[in-house]
């Protein structure tokens, strides 16, 4: 269509750009933002090197996912035909979930594989485990030792021997399914540190751990702090948001700092960490007020019968009666308490809360991480936040808050080994009655305590000396081989954890492995393919490849192949385990991987509707689509399967609360009080540290590779708020001496507004550290002198900022940043909180300044105090250890990879 004349305009006063361009540049076709699918094997564009002259330069597209956060974002591989590699990455327009937008993550994946550093072979240590001595192996000496581990391991009968410790899985049930065809109760997680506490929350309402906000179609969206959007569902969930607000949405932002999205919203309120429930307790004391409660839903979906019959079995049970008491027992969450609590003007209170009230059952909320995992009691914040879907009656509507696994396709697979015949528990101790996840931030101190020990270990995008609190204990645990028998790290690049391994084997990027991916992105349910994008190329290309590594770099392997092949050699023909991986189309043969996905794929609802449509098969479809919407919409499916309790209903009130030893805690309250509540923080220099929020350009441990990343964002400055700058005398790049409870850290000061009083922040995304003996991620890391001061203490001092170097990637020449921020997290005690299980990331710290010989990014730490100090957070959950008719945790909580029935019941 030609241009209108008011665009002719505009483009001639270059208000809009100019759409005549495809006819002045020399192109041969029009611009597009994304070409066909139909055309993606045969793509030309002008090279954008060779300008001005007008180069054209051919391309295979390929749709894959990013794995850079867990969003599982499209993307599209522009593979060059000439060289035959991949030059670029862009967003797949085809996937539900992104649309073809992503975030600075999702391109930087061309900085990843591409990667000069990066791990191109099966590395074995040599000489003391840790002091950083590699010799190159062949893979088939890796996987004969490891197998050879594996299997004396699981002749003894042990089913707690054998670990697969991961952080991001990227995958759907792939290693669960191994870990069951071992036999193993193995899987370990990093949850605790992340999403333990908000799980536990909503699993108490309604079993499903998770929520999913409809921010599309919402009236309100209400987001306890900002990480979700910066980290978990970030650009699908960004851009939602957007189109929420552009259709007339408040936003509204709970974060004691200024994040991206505080900045944007309709109302930052900055409330003190761990007072939100007692906000959202006095929001819910409104809605029951103003009876803005919706009634219909209320009667219907909650247990409410079971509270008054529970605590109040003389009163009448009239859903009358019910109302005026549950408005009793909420009338002391005032909004003139949670003003103070919260230490917010009590105006705020109101005039946010009456947005809230009154948004129906159009109230998108969300908390992830955040306030949940950063308090003791942070579980209360979940569950106080449902309370307010649940009195609005936007659970599970349009523009409300559904659970999450109505929009997560769970895949079919094509072998179900049976569940493990065992309990570990190092990843579930007794005493954890309602972990929701395994207690894995207290592994080193479990095993210090004698509690246990591990054949192999597997680490895979798990990075804990780095990215857990306590790390210097990590080092401890993974340097003892009675504790840890063979560790072996799968990992694409070197990282702190890897350094303390065995084994280390190279694996692929996320343009190099296959997996599917499942997110609750919007309201609706899709499913999306990672595939090894140059294995397809070369499909496409007519090249048969058997085995992934056959097109990746070096002898770098995809993680699915890894698993096949080491199971394969772990039995020796008397295990049983082999008959796991045959073929389910071709009798008495191995399964391949092709086959593995065509299993899954012709089983996806309406998927091979689809494909046949278009004259492939399901796993043709996805290989050149990378995506495929299940259903558009996912809302109100209680209306037809109710909800997955005890009761059947939303859970008001909580039996297992009460016969789990916390009747305190039988509905939502607000009575534990946070650690770091300001009661806590009376002695002179005593601050809250706020350490669990991340920068948007960085994913964790896995994106110091990334050189754009790195060059965005590379150092973590304490922010300190300019009325907490003046009490302790400093300004912008002064140094301030960090101390926690075991240890203390040097960081220099950023003096602004947008952290609240009395609260110190500091990104734990920054930090990033090798010795002079490691290799890797040189654009993030400062070279550190580790030293063991003598009685549990060790130090770690700073040698040298980041500098460039010579490699053939001019890039890393030109490296002009030096300052790579300070590690934090290893001078962090761990927390674990006794009912959700949940690392309590906030620590109470005290600031003063540096005194002569300390400098920036020096850090000490006692490891025999962070003991001690395990062992007193740990006496919190062994006093109020119960096992009602002998279980070990509720029947109905979830565990990700649940062991046979009877191993859930403590035995005599
Ligand atoms: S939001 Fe996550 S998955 Fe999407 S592009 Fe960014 S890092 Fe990748």
């Amino acid at each position: 269509m030609g241009k209108t004349f008011i665009e002719d305009i505009a483009q001639r006063l270059r208000i809009i750009p100019n759409l005549d361009r495809e006819k002045s540049n020399g192109a041969k076709s029009p611009l597009k933002s994304f070409p066909e699918p139909e055309d993606w094997h045969d793509h030309v564009e002008l090279d954008a090197n060779a300008w001005p002259k007008m180069v054209e330069k051919r391309y295979s597209l390929v749709p894959t996912t990013c794995f850079n956060c867990e969003s599982a974002c499209g993307l599209l591989a522009y593979v060059d035909k000439d060289s035959g590699q991949v030059s670029k990455f862009e967003g797949n327009p085809h996937h539900p979930g992104s649309r073809g937008r992503n975030c600075a993550k999702g391109p930087a994946t061309i900085n990843q594989i591409n990667d000069t550093e990066r791990i191109l072979h099966p590395m074995k240590r040599v000489g003391p485990r840790g002091e950083g001595g590699w010799e190159r192996v062949s893979w088939d000496q890796a996987l004969d030792e490891i197998s050879t581990k594996i299997r004396e391991s699981l002749k003894t009968g042990a089913k707690d021997r054998v670990v697969y410790h991961v952080g991001r899985p990227g995958h759907e049930g792939y290693t669960n399914r191994i870990l069951k065809a071992w036999g193993v109760d193995g899987h370990n997680s990093h949850t605790n540190i992340c999403s333990a506490g908000a799980r536990t929350g909503y699993a108490l309402w309604h079993r499903h751990d998770r929520p999913s906000p409809d921010h599309a179609n919402a009236k309100v969206i209400l987001l306890t702090s900002s990480h979700l959007e910066t980290g978990h569902y970030f650009n699908p969930h960004a851009q939602r948001i957007l189109e929420g607000m552009m259709d007339g949405a408040k936003l509204v932002v709970i974060d004691p700092r200024l994040s991206n999205t505080a900045a944007m919203a309709d109302h930052w309120v900055p409330t003190w960490p761990g007072s939100e429930s007692a906000l959202f307790l006095s929001w819910a004391s409104m809605i029951l007020e103003r009876e803005l409660y919706d009634r219909d839903f209320v009667e219907k979906w909650v247990n409410w019968e079971e509270w008054l019959q529970a605590d109040y079995p003389d009163e009448e049970r009239s859903f009358e009666r019910f109302i005026e008491l549950l408005k009793a027992e909420y009338s002391q969450y005032t909004p003139e308490f949670a003003a103070k609590e919260c230490r917010i003007p009590v105006e705020q209170v109101i005039e946010v809360g009456e947005i809230v009230a009154n948004a129906g059952s159009r109230l998108a909320t969300h908390v992830w991480r955040a306030a949940a995992i950063g308090n003791l009691g942070g579980w209360q914040v979940s569950r106080t936040l449902h309370l307010l879907n649940v009195l609005t009656g936007s659970v599970g509507t349009e523009g409300g808050t559904s659970p999450n696994s109505w929009s997560k396709f769970k895949p079919e697979l094509f072998d179900v080994p049976p569940d493990p015949d065992g309990w570990n528990e190092l990843h579930f101790p007794p005493e954890y009655t309602l972990s929701h996840y395994e207690m894995s931030h207290i592994l080193p101190h479990l095993i210090k305590d004698g509690r246990g020990s591990m054949d192999v270990y597997f680490t895979r995008v798990f990075n804990p000396v780095w990215t857990y609190p306590d790390g210097f204990s990590w080092i401890e645990m993974l340097q003892n081989e009675d504790s840890v028998g063979c560790h072996v790290a799968l990992t694409p690049t070197w990282n702190e954890t890897a350094f303390f391994a065995d084994y280390v084997l190279p694996m692929g990027h996320a343009s190099e492995r296959h997996d599917v991916n499942s997110y609750a992105t919007s309201s609706g349910k899709w499913v999306a393919f990672r595939q090894p994008v140059l294995r397809e190329y070369a499909r496409r290309e007519g090249r048969e490849v058997e085995f992934t590594h056959e097109v990746n770099p070096g002898e770098v392997w995809e993680e699915d192949e890894f698993w096949n092949e080491l199971s394969w050699r772990i039995d020796d023909g008397t295990m049983g385990i082999r008959e796991h991986f045959m073929s389910p189309y071709r009798e008495g043969e191995r399964i391949t991987i092709d086959e593995y996905y065509q299993y899954m794929f012709e089983r996806v609802p309406g998927l091979p509707e689809a494909a046949e449509a278009e004259g492939t098969d399901p796993l043709g479809y996805m290989r050149k689509h990378g995506a495929f919407q299940i259903e558009e919409e996912t809302y109100n499916k209680h209306e037809q399967d109710g909800w997955p309790t005890p009761s059947g209903k939303q859970e008001l009130y909580s039996k297992s609360m009460v016969e789990f030893g916390y009747p305190e805690h039988s509905i939502p309250h607000y009575r534990v009080m946070s650690h770091v509540h300001p009661d806590n923080l009376k002695e002179e220099g005593e601050y809250c540290l706020l350490p669990n929020f991340r920068l948007p350009q960085h994913i964790h441990s896995r994106s110091a590779n990334a050189k754009w990343l790195a060059e965005i964002a590379h150092r973590n400055p304490l922010w300190v708020h300019p009325s907490d700058a003046a009490k302790l005398g400093v300004g912008e790049g002064d140094l301030l001496k960090v101390e926690t409870e075991i240890g203390w850290f040097i960081d220099k000061v950023w003096v602004t507004e947008g952290i609240k009083p009395g609260i110190i922040g500091c990104s734990h995304h920054i930090g990033r550290w090798r010795r002079k003996q490691d290799s890797g991620n040189r654009y993030m890391t400062n070279e550190v002198e580790i030293e063991d001061l003598g009685d549990g203490k060790m130090r770690m001092r700073t040698v040298s900022g980041v500098r460039p170097w010579e490699s053939d990637d001019p890039d890393t020449n030109r490296v002009w940043w030096r300052d790579g921020g300070v590690h934090q997290n290893i001078t962090h005690a761990v927390q674990p909180d006794p009912i959700s299980g949940a690392h309590c990331w906030l620590q109470k710290v005290r600031i003063t300044r540096p005194v002569d010989g300390e400098e920036y990014g020096d850090v000490e730490v006692d490891t025999n105090k962070s003991f001690e100090y395990y062992k007193k957070w740990n006496e919190m959950a062994k006093e109020n250890e119960v096992h009602p008719r002998g279980e070990r945790r509720p029947l109905w909580m979830n565990r990700p990879l649940p062991p046979r029935k009877e191993h859930w019941f403590i035995r005599e």
